[in-house]
Protein backbone atom coordinates (compact mmCIF):
# COMPACT_ATOMS: atom_id res chain seq x y z
CA UNK A 1 0.00 0.00 0.00
CA UNK A 2 1.33 3.31 -0.58
CA UNK A 3 2.46 5.05 2.15
CA UNK A 4 -0.40 8.52 2.25
CA UNK A 5 2.38 10.57 3.80
CA UNK A 6 4.95 9.86 1.16
CA UNK A 7 4.17 12.95 -1.01
CA UNK A 8 4.35 15.42 2.02
CA UNK A 9 1.35 18.02 3.06
CA UNK A 10 0.28 19.35 0.03
CA UNK A 11 -2.55 20.85 1.14
CA UNK A 12 -3.03 23.80 3.23
CA UNK A 13 -2.81 22.45 7.10
CA UNK A 14 -5.70 22.90 9.36
CA UNK A 15 -3.29 23.11 12.42
CA UNK A 16 -3.94 26.81 14.07
CA UNK A 17 -1.00 28.42 12.69
CA UNK A 18 1.08 29.17 16.04
CA UNK A 19 4.14 27.43 15.04
CA UNK A 20 6.45 28.92 12.09
CA UNK A 21 7.26 24.86 11.04
CA UNK A 22 9.82 24.09 8.66
CA UNK A 23 8.57 22.57 5.72
CA UNK A 24 10.07 18.82 6.71
CA UNK A 25 7.82 15.95 7.67
CA UNK A 26 8.96 12.99 9.41
CA UNK A 27 7.77 9.34 8.81
CA UNK A 28 9.87 6.94 11.35
CA UNK A 29 12.92 7.26 13.25
CA UNK A 30 15.38 4.65 14.34
CA UNK A 31 18.01 6.17 17.14
CA UNK A 32 19.36 9.01 16.85
CA UNK A 33 18.00 8.92 13.14
CA UNK A 34 15.02 10.59 11.59
CA UNK A 35 13.63 9.70 8.28
CA UNK A 36 11.50 12.37 6.19
CA UNK A 37 8.77 11.83 3.85
CA UNK A 38 10.51 12.33 1.10
CA UNK A 39 13.17 9.15 2.51
CA UNK A 40 16.17 11.64 2.89
CA UNK A 41 17.51 11.05 6.37
CA UNK A 42 18.69 13.39 9.29
CA UNK A 43 20.69 13.33 12.40
CA UNK A 44 18.62 14.61 15.45
CA UNK A 45 20.03 16.53 18.09
CA UNK A 46 17.11 17.95 18.83
CA UNK A 47 15.33 14.89 20.12
CA UNK A 48 11.85 16.60 19.90
CA UNK A 49 13.19 19.20 22.45
CA UNK A 50 14.87 16.74 25.01
CA UNK A 51 11.81 14.57 24.71
CA UNK A 52 12.99 11.67 22.71
CA UNK A 53 16.07 10.73 25.46
CA UNK A 54 16.15 7.46 24.31
CA UNK A 55 16.19 8.30 20.88
CA UNK A 56 13.94 7.19 18.29
CA UNK A 57 12.24 3.14 18.17
CA UNK A 58 13.89 1.77 21.33
CA UNK A 59 13.52 -1.65 21.88
CA UNK A 60 12.77 -1.48 25.03
CA UNK A 61 9.96 1.50 24.80
CA UNK A 62 8.48 -0.01 22.12
CA UNK A 63 7.89 -3.12 23.85
CA UNK A 64 6.74 -1.69 27.16
CA UNK A 65 4.40 0.41 25.32
CA UNK A 66 2.91 -2.67 23.07
CA UNK A 67 2.81 -4.59 26.10
CA UNK A 68 0.50 -2.16 28.18
CA UNK A 69 -0.91 -1.08 25.22
CA UNK A 70 -2.51 -5.01 25.15
CA UNK A 71 -3.36 -4.98 29.02
CA UNK A 72 -4.93 -1.59 29.58
CA UNK A 73 -4.20 2.29 28.36
CA UNK A 74 -6.30 4.66 31.11
CA UNK A 75 -8.45 3.93 34.31
CA UNK A 76 -9.28 7.09 36.20
CA UNK A 77 -7.49 8.29 39.13
CA UNK A 78 -10.24 6.83 41.51
CA UNK A 79 -8.50 3.78 41.57
CA UNK A 80 -5.13 2.85 42.58
CA UNK A 81 -2.59 2.39 39.46
CA UNK A 82 -0.01 -0.08 39.97
CA UNK A 83 2.41 1.90 37.15
CA UNK A 84 1.83 4.46 38.53
CA UNK A 85 2.59 4.11 42.00
CA UNK A 86 5.35 2.33 40.68
CA UNK A 87 6.87 4.87 38.73
CA UNK A 88 6.24 7.36 42.13
CA UNK A 89 8.30 4.89 44.41
CA UNK A 90 11.47 4.86 41.84
CA UNK A 91 11.22 8.50 41.76
CA UNK A 92 10.95 9.54 45.01
CA UNK A 93 13.39 6.65 46.07
CA UNK A 94 15.99 8.46 43.40
CA UNK A 95 15.47 11.83 44.66
CA UNK A 96 14.81 14.11 47.67
CA UNK A 97 11.18 13.84 47.05
CA UNK A 98 8.23 11.69 48.98
CA UNK A 99 5.69 12.50 46.89
CA UNK A 100 5.01 12.41 42.63
CA UNK A 101 1.60 13.89 41.27
CA UNK A 102 1.43 13.16 36.96
CA UNK A 103 1.02 15.49 34.33
CA UNK A 104 0.48 15.14 31.04
CA UNK A 105 2.78 18.01 29.99
CA UNK A 106 5.46 20.45 31.49
CA UNK A 107 3.12 23.38 32.16
CA UNK A 108 0.86 21.06 33.93
CA UNK A 109 3.85 19.69 36.42
CA UNK A 110 4.42 23.93 36.57
CA UNK A 111 0.89 24.68 37.51
CA UNK A 112 0.82 21.75 40.49
CA UNK A 113 4.07 22.76 41.68
CA UNK A 114 2.80 26.81 41.28
CA UNK A 115 0.15 25.89 44.06
CA UNK A 116 1.89 23.49 45.84
CA UNK A 117 3.95 26.13 47.04
CA UNK A 118 1.23 28.41 47.79
CA UNK A 119 -0.92 25.93 49.89
CA UNK A 120 1.91 25.13 51.95
CA UNK A 121 1.88 28.49 53.08
CA UNK A 122 -1.84 28.48 52.84
CA UNK A 123 -2.12 25.80 55.38
CA UNK A 124 0.49 27.05 57.70
CA UNK A 125 -1.82 29.92 58.34
CA UNK A 126 -0.44 32.60 55.49
CA UNK A 127 -2.73 32.46 52.81
CA UNK A 128 -1.23 35.86 51.82
CA UNK A 129 2.47 34.38 51.18
CA UNK A 130 1.33 33.07 47.32
CA UNK A 131 3.83 35.43 45.26
CA UNK A 132 7.35 33.57 43.86
CA UNK A 133 10.14 34.93 42.93
CA UNK A 134 11.20 34.23 38.96
CA UNK A 135 13.44 34.86 36.52
CA UNK A 136 14.28 36.66 33.22
CA UNK A 137 14.51 34.53 30.82
CA UNK A 138 12.78 31.67 32.11
CA UNK A 139 10.14 29.63 30.27
CA UNK A 140 7.97 27.41 32.48
CA UNK A 141 4.85 26.83 29.98
CA UNK A 142 2.05 28.27 27.72
CA UNK A 143 -0.59 28.33 30.43
CA UNK A 144 -2.15 31.31 31.97
CA UNK A 145 0.21 31.09 35.00
CA UNK A 146 3.13 29.51 33.44
CA UNK A 147 3.13 32.60 30.97
CA UNK A 148 3.12 35.19 33.91
CA UNK A 149 5.69 32.91 35.56
CA UNK A 150 7.77 33.11 32.74
CA UNK A 151 7.31 36.56 31.97
CA UNK A 152 8.04 36.95 28.72
CA UNK A 153 5.93 39.56 26.98
CA UNK A 154 5.51 38.25 23.55
CA UNK A 155 3.48 35.03 25.33
CA UNK A 156 1.64 37.21 27.92
CA UNK A 157 0.03 40.22 25.31
CA UNK A 158 -3.73 39.83 24.38
CA UNK A 159 -4.33 37.27 26.86
CA UNK A 160 -6.51 38.77 29.48
CA UNK A 161 -4.93 39.83 32.96
CA UNK A 162 -1.75 38.13 34.03
CA UNK A 163 -2.14 36.03 36.55
CA UNK A 164 -1.10 37.94 39.68
CA UNK A 165 2.10 36.06 41.86
CA UNK A 166 5.12 36.73 39.98
CA UNK A 167 8.44 38.79 40.52
CA UNK A 168 11.32 38.29 38.06
CA UNK A 169 14.20 39.62 38.95
CA UNK A 170 17.66 39.21 36.76
CA UNK A 171 19.05 35.41 36.46
CA UNK A 172 21.75 34.49 38.83
CA UNK A 173 21.38 38.00 40.53
CA UNK A 174 21.20 37.09 44.53
CA UNK A 175 20.82 40.06 45.62
CA UNK A 176 17.98 41.14 43.64
CA UNK A 177 16.35 38.17 45.19
CA UNK A 178 16.81 39.10 48.25
CA UNK A 179 15.70 42.47 47.74
CA UNK A 180 12.93 41.12 46.42
CA UNK A 181 11.59 39.24 49.14
CA UNK A 182 8.61 40.95 50.58
CA UNK A 183 6.27 39.41 53.84
CA UNK A 184 3.89 38.07 50.38
CA UNK A 185 6.54 35.96 48.98
CA UNK A 186 6.03 31.98 49.16
CA UNK A 187 9.07 30.73 46.98
CA UNK A 188 11.33 31.06 44.84
CA UNK A 189 11.10 29.43 41.19
CA UNK A 190 14.19 28.46 38.97
CA UNK A 191 15.43 26.59 36.18
CA UNK A 192 18.54 25.22 37.13
CA UNK A 193 19.67 25.50 33.88
CA UNK A 194 17.76 27.78 31.80
CA UNK A 195 16.67 25.49 28.44
CA UNK A 196 14.78 28.91 26.30
CA UNK A 197 16.44 30.96 27.75
CA UNK A 198 19.48 29.70 25.75
CA UNK A 199 21.23 26.96 28.18
CA UNK A 200 22.26 30.11 30.55
CA UNK A 201 24.19 28.07 33.69
CA UNK A 202 24.45 30.25 36.65
CA UNK A 203 27.34 29.95 39.19
CA UNK A 204 26.61 26.43 41.60
CA UNK A 205 26.49 29.24 44.34
CA UNK A 206 23.14 31.19 42.79
CA UNK A 207 21.54 27.60 43.40
CA UNK A 208 23.21 27.20 46.92
CA UNK A 209 22.22 31.35 48.11
CA UNK A 210 19.09 30.43 46.86
CA UNK A 211 18.28 27.61 49.10
CA UNK A 212 20.10 29.54 52.05
CA UNK A 213 17.34 32.73 51.59
CA UNK A 214 14.74 30.68 50.97
CA UNK A 215 16.39 28.43 54.77
CA UNK A 216 16.35 31.72 56.40
CA UNK A 217 13.37 33.16 55.36
CA UNK A 218 10.96 30.24 55.12
CA UNK A 219 10.52 29.81 51.46
CA UNK A 220 9.67 26.90 49.00
CA UNK A 221 12.65 26.44 46.74
CA UNK A 222 10.59 25.19 43.42
CA UNK A 223 12.77 24.20 40.38
CA UNK A 224 11.85 23.35 37.18
CA UNK A 225 13.45 20.52 35.63
CA UNK A 226 11.37 20.03 33.03
CA UNK A 227 14.10 20.37 30.17
CA UNK A 228 17.44 19.53 32.55
CA UNK A 229 15.69 16.75 34.26
CA UNK A 230 15.66 12.82 33.72
CA UNK A 231 19.40 12.28 32.61
CA UNK A 232 19.96 15.12 30.58
CA UNK A 233 22.95 16.96 32.50
CA UNK A 234 23.95 13.77 33.71
CA UNK A 235 22.38 13.50 37.30
CA UNK A 236 19.01 12.38 37.56
CA UNK A 237 17.84 16.09 38.08
CA UNK A 238 20.37 19.19 37.64
CA UNK A 239 19.88 20.83 41.18
CA UNK A 240 22.41 17.11 42.21
CA UNK A 241 25.26 18.93 40.33
CA UNK A 242 25.60 21.23 42.36
CA UNK A 243 24.52 19.68 45.67
CA UNK A 244 21.46 21.72 46.08
CA UNK A 245 17.76 20.36 47.16
CA UNK A 246 14.35 21.75 46.49
CA UNK A 247 11.03 21.29 48.18
CA UNK A 248 9.16 21.34 45.18
CA UNK A 249 10.27 19.99 41.54
CA UNK A 250 8.58 19.85 38.13
CA UNK A 251 9.67 17.97 35.39
CA UNK A 252 8.12 16.09 32.16
CA UNK A 253 9.63 16.02 28.73
CA UNK A 254 11.89 13.18 28.79
CA UNK A 255 10.38 11.32 31.74
CA UNK A 256 8.34 10.15 29.01
CA UNK A 257 10.15 9.57 26.38
CA UNK A 258 8.25 10.39 23.91
CA UNK A 259 5.04 8.99 25.57
CA UNK A 260 3.28 12.53 27.34
CA UNK A 261 3.84 12.84 30.58
CA UNK A 262 5.24 14.75 33.34
CA UNK A 263 5.25 14.81 37.18
CA UNK A 264 5.61 17.55 40.09
CA UNK A 265 7.61 15.93 43.03
CA UNK A 266 7.61 17.26 46.47
CA UNK A 267 8.76 16.63 50.18
CA UNK A 268 6.89 15.65 52.34
CA UNK A 269 6.81 18.91 54.36
CA UNK A 270 6.00 21.11 50.92
CA UNK A 271 3.20 18.80 49.64
CA UNK A 272 1.43 19.06 53.25
CA UNK A 273 -1.20 21.35 51.60
CA UNK A 274 -1.85 19.10 49.35
CA UNK A 275 -4.81 16.65 50.49
CA UNK A 276 -7.55 14.51 49.07
CA UNK A 277 -9.51 17.09 46.97
CA UNK A 278 -6.86 19.96 46.32
CA UNK A 279 -5.69 18.95 42.41
CA UNK A 280 -6.59 16.30 40.06
CA UNK A 281 -5.62 15.65 36.37
CA UNK A 282 -7.83 12.85 34.20
CA UNK A 283 -5.09 11.25 32.25
CA UNK A 284 -2.59 12.09 34.48
CA UNK A 285 -0.29 9.18 35.84
CA UNK A 286 -2.46 6.65 33.69
CA UNK A 287 -1.39 3.04 33.17
CA UNK A 288 -0.12 3.57 29.24
CA UNK A 289 1.92 6.78 30.48
CA UNK A 290 3.53 5.51 33.35
CA UNK A 291 3.81 2.10 31.79
CA UNK A 292 6.35 4.35 29.48
CA UNK A 293 8.10 5.77 32.04
CA UNK A 294 9.40 2.92 33.46
CA UNK A 295 10.37 1.75 30.48
CA UNK A 296 12.50 4.89 30.56
CA UNK A 297 13.57 4.93 33.82
CA UNK A 298 14.70 1.36 33.34
CA UNK A 299 17.31 2.76 31.07
CA UNK A 300 18.07 5.91 32.74
CA UNK A 301 18.74 4.50 36.16
CA UNK A 302 20.82 1.48 35.31
CA UNK A 303 24.05 1.10 36.93
CA UNK A 304 26.66 3.69 34.96
CA UNK A 305 24.33 5.36 32.45
CA UNK A 306 24.03 8.99 34.05
CA UNK A 307 27.83 9.14 34.77
CA UNK A 308 27.89 7.65 30.91
CA UNK A 309 25.76 10.74 30.02
CA UNK A 310 27.90 13.38 32.06
CA UNK A 311 31.37 11.53 30.30
CA UNK A 312 29.84 11.48 26.70
CA UNK A 313 28.70 15.11 27.16
CA UNK A 314 31.73 16.23 28.27
CA UNK A 315 33.31 15.11 25.18
CA UNK A 316 30.93 16.77 22.92
CA UNK A 317 31.86 19.92 24.61
CA UNK A 318 35.41 19.77 23.86
CA UNK A 319 34.32 18.93 20.33
CA UNK A 320 32.21 22.04 20.15
CA UNK A 321 34.91 24.18 22.04
CA UNK A 322 37.75 23.09 18.86
CA UNK A 323 35.06 23.51 16.47
CA UNK A 324 34.58 26.89 17.76
CA UNK A 325 38.52 27.41 17.16
CA UNK A 326 37.80 26.58 13.50
CA UNK A 327 35.23 29.04 13.15
CA UNK A 328 35.75 32.00 15.69
CA UNK A 329 33.59 33.87 12.68
CA UNK A 330 30.78 31.89 13.38
CA UNK A 331 30.52 30.30 16.46
CA UNK A 332 30.85 32.77 20.00
CA UNK A 333 30.44 30.89 22.85
CA UNK A 334 30.11 27.04 24.36
CA UNK A 335 27.57 26.46 27.00
CA UNK A 336 25.56 23.71 28.98
CA UNK A 337 25.94 20.68 31.42
CA UNK A 338 26.23 16.92 30.24
CA UNK A 339 23.84 16.42 27.03
CA UNK A 340 22.20 19.77 27.57
CA UNK A 341 24.72 22.03 25.41
CA UNK A 342 24.24 25.10 23.63
CA UNK A 343 26.20 26.97 20.90
CA UNK A 344 26.07 30.78 21.18
CA UNK A 345 26.11 32.08 17.09
CA UNK A 346 27.70 35.20 15.85
CA UNK A 347 25.02 34.74 12.85
CA UNK A 348 21.18 34.88 13.52
CA UNK A 349 20.87 31.36 15.55
CA UNK A 350 17.78 30.82 12.95
CA UNK A 351 20.16 30.91 10.27
CA UNK A 352 22.28 28.21 12.00
CA UNK A 353 19.86 25.76 12.43
CA UNK A 354 18.45 26.76 8.81
CA UNK A 355 22.18 26.11 7.62
CA UNK A 356 22.41 22.66 9.88
CA UNK A 357 19.36 21.68 8.46
CA UNK A 358 20.68 21.68 5.22
CA UNK A 359 23.57 19.72 6.39
CA UNK A 360 20.43 17.06 7.87
CA UNK A 361 21.24 17.82 11.44
CA UNK A 362 18.24 19.30 13.51
CA UNK A 363 19.48 21.55 16.25
CA UNK A 364 16.78 23.73 18.30
CA UNK A 365 17.17 28.10 18.62
CA UNK A 366 16.42 29.27 21.86
CA UNK A 367 17.22 32.62 23.73
CA UNK A 368 19.90 34.74 23.76
CA UNK A 369 21.23 33.86 20.24
CA UNK A 370 22.41 30.54 20.93
CA UNK A 371 20.88 26.94 19.17
CA UNK A 372 21.02 23.75 21.30
CA UNK A 373 22.06 20.24 21.16
CA UNK A 374 20.04 18.06 22.85
CA UNK A 375 20.98 14.90 21.26
CA UNK A 376 19.21 11.56 22.65
CA UNK A 377 21.20 10.36 25.66
CA UNK A 378 21.76 7.21 24.09
CA UNK A 379 23.99 9.16 21.21
CA UNK A 380 28.12 8.11 21.57
CA UNK A 381 31.27 8.93 19.66
CA UNK A 382 29.88 7.53 16.10
CA UNK A 383 27.15 9.96 16.21
CA UNK A 384 29.47 13.03 18.08
CA UNK A 385 31.75 12.49 14.76
CA UNK A 386 28.86 13.00 12.38
CA UNK A 387 27.13 15.94 14.01
CA UNK A 388 30.77 17.50 14.22
CA UNK A 389 31.27 17.15 10.11
CA UNK A 390 27.86 18.38 9.77
CA UNK A 391 28.21 21.33 11.73
CA UNK A 392 31.72 22.11 10.28
CA UNK A 393 30.09 22.01 6.69
CA UNK A 394 27.39 24.32 8.27
CA UNK A 395 30.09 26.51 9.13
CA UNK A 396 31.75 26.86 6.07
CA UNK A 397 29.05 27.63 4.25
CA UNK A 398 27.60 30.19 6.70
CA UNK A 399 31.23 31.68 5.89
CA UNK A 400 31.35 31.88 2.49
CA UNK A 401 27.70 33.34 2.97
CA UNK A 402 29.69 36.10 5.07
CA UNK A 403 32.07 36.50 2.73
CA UNK A 404 29.64 36.78 0.06
CA UNK A 405 27.57 39.56 1.98
CA UNK A 406 31.25 41.84 2.30
CA UNK A 407 32.39 41.43 -1.01
CA UNK A 408 28.87 42.57 -2.45
CA UNK A 409 28.97 45.65 0.21
CA UNK A 410 32.18 46.64 -0.57
CA UNK A 411 31.68 46.32 -4.48
C1 LIG B 1 9.28 22.81 27.83
C2 LIG B 1 9.32 23.46 29.15
C3 LIG B 1 8.15 23.72 29.88
C4 LIG B 1 6.77 23.49 29.33
O1 LIG B 1 6.53 22.14 29.02
P1 LIG B 1 5.26 21.77 28.11
O2 LIG B 1 5.28 20.26 28.11
O3 LIG B 1 5.50 22.36 26.77
O4 LIG B 1 4.06 22.32 28.75
C5 LIG B 1 8.29 24.26 31.14
N1 LIG B 1 9.49 24.52 31.66
C6 LIG B 1 10.64 24.28 30.99
C7 LIG B 1 11.95 24.58 31.63
C8 LIG B 1 10.60 23.74 29.71
O5 LIG B 1 11.72 23.54 29.03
Amino acid sequence: MADPMSSAPQIPSAILPTYARADVAFARGDGCWLEATDGSRYLDFGAGIAVCCLGHGHPHLVEALIDQGRKLWHVSNLFRIPEAELLAKRLTDASFADYVFFTNSGAEALEGAIKTARKYHAVGGHPEKFRLITFEGAFHGRTLATIAAGGNPKYIDGFGPKVEGFDPVPFGDLVAVKAAITPETAGVLVEPIQGEGGIRVPPSSFMRGLRALCDEHGLMLVVDEVQSGMGRTGKLFAHELVGVTPDILATAKGIGGGFPLGAFMATRESGRGMIVGTHGSTYGGNPLATACGNAVLDVVLAPGFLDDVARKGLALKQRLAALQDAHPQIIAEIRGEGMMLGIRTHVPNTEFAVAARAQHMLVIPAGDNVVRLLPPLIAGEEEFAEAIARLDRACRHLEADLAGKRNGSSS
